[in-house]
């Protein structure tokens, strides 16, 4: 837990190997309102944590276990909100694979959870309800117009050089994503993996950079008669170490079949 201003809590959640956090996913708590919930593995600290700092509503950007795994501890004392395209998982979480299960947990089902506001009023903040489509097709974010802050869950990829895709995401409207977001000139990004993040121009501008000029040189190989194992293979793209792990939940070729063959409209 870290405070950012007065107003603004970035809660932290992780599962640990060996000591070490294995990978951040970060909420924020604004007011008496918690931008995604965190994974399931944190269920007993964000209990403490609730107890200590009244949430009475939680907003879901995605339905991706790592931001609303914490919603079924949380339901209990706050109402859960999220665009209704996600309340199926939300209600019903499918039985996730095992290496997700260890790194983020497994959530437990809501009994209940509301329609998104398109807007909500908090600790004198105000908070829009924006589509941020292409990581989830139906994920939104949360701007704040006056201080140009943007709650942008994972609208922007965490790695630089994105290497591996999942089936759900679309890559090109992603590109379209970030470079709506640099429209927005937003001052201050509250990333759903890194934290705030206060360089955003620079910060979005190397990810689009880097996709689109993936995206060209798979294209042209493709044009060229190539299948996508081999523009692969021809542009050297490794992937993780426990890749095989997420059954097939990530792969490098998800992510160039997307760059070629998807269209930003979705
Ligand atoms: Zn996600």
């Amino acid at each position: 837990m870290v405070p950012f201003d007065d107003v603004v809590t970035c809660v932290k959640t992780s599962s640990e190997q060996g000591g070490e956090a294995f990978f951040w996913v970060y909420s924020y708590l604004v007011g008496d309102t918690l931008i995604d919930a965190g994974c399931a593995n944190a269920a007993s600290d964000m209990v403490t944590f609730a107890a200590g700092h009244p949430i009475a509503r939680v907003l879901v950007s995605h339905a991706h276990e790592d931001h609303y795994g914490c919603c079924y501890v949380l339901e209990k004392t706050a109402k859960v909100y999220a665009v209704e395209q996600d309340h199926d998982i939300i209600r019903n979480p499918p039985q996730y694979g095992e290496l997700f299960r260890t790194v983020w947990g497994q959530p437990g089902p809501v009994a209940e959870v509301h329609s998104m506001p398109e807007a909500i009023d908090v600790a004198g903040l105000r908070l829009e309800t924006v589509g941020l489509p292409g990581h989830w097709p139906s994920m939104v974010g949360f701007f704040e117009p006056d201080k140009r802050w943007l709650f942008s869950a994972d609208a922007v990829p965490l790695p630089s050089k994105k290497k591996i895709g999942m089936p759900e995401e679309n890559m090109p409207q992603m590109i379209a994503t970030m470079e709506r977001i640099l429209e927005m000139d937003v001052d201050v990004l509250f990333d759903g993996h890194r934290g705030p993040i206060t360089d955003v121009e620079s910060h979005t501008m190397t990810r689009i950079d880097y996709l689109k000029d993936l995206q060209e040189k798979a294209i042209s190989l493709h044009e060229a008669g190539m299948s996508i194992s081999e523009i692969q293979e021809r542009l050297e793209l490794e992937g993780p170490w426990y890749m095989e792990m997420t059954e097939n939940r990530f792969g490098i070729d998800i992510l160039l079949r997307s760059l070629v063959f998807d269209s930003p409209e979705g």
